[in-house]
């Protein structure tokens, strides 16, 4: 039985993972919002062990981010829709992007990170951990 699982929009790429995952983190980076296209991103973030990812479909684009260390963004070429994110100075650990969720109502978030960048009519659920970037920072 896997805890998470989920697949980009054209169904070229499926991932699963048997871990729960850690938490859901909302991020208002300027960088999500650009990939995703919209006001921020909602990441499961899950163990890389276990991951597992199947499809050819799968690309990568790697940019530093806020940290300055390297993001890796993983999406699908056929369809483009974003799926997960490596990022270097979180080791071990993946933000998988909850829309893609096969069930993404269970992923209410529980923390924001980037809030700096947050658009303004973006309300933020203040009774939650909020950082103005990342908790390392
Ligand atoms: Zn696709
Ligand atoms: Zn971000």
């Amino acid at each position: 039985m896997n805890t998470i699982k989920g697949n980009c929009l054209c169904g070229g790429i499926h991932y699963s993972s048997h871990l729960a995952p850690l938490s859901t983190a909302v991020c208002h980076c300027i960088d999500c919002q650009k990939q995703s296209g919209s006001a921020f991103s909602v990441n499961l973030l899950v163990q890389a062990e276990g991951f597992l990812v199947q499809g050819v479909s799968l690309g990568c684009y790697a940019k530093a981010g806020g940290s300055g260390l390297p993001v890796k963004r993983y999406f699908c070429t056929r369809c483009g829709s974003a799926l997960y994110s490596e990022i270097a100075s979180m080791p071990g650990v993946l933000a998988v992007k909850a829309g893609t969720l096969s069930h993404p109502r269970n992923s209410a978030p529980n923390l924001h990170l980037w809030c700096a960048s947050a658009q303004p009519w973006v309300v933020i659920d203040r009774s939650l951990p909020c950082f103005e970037q990342t908790p390392t920072e």
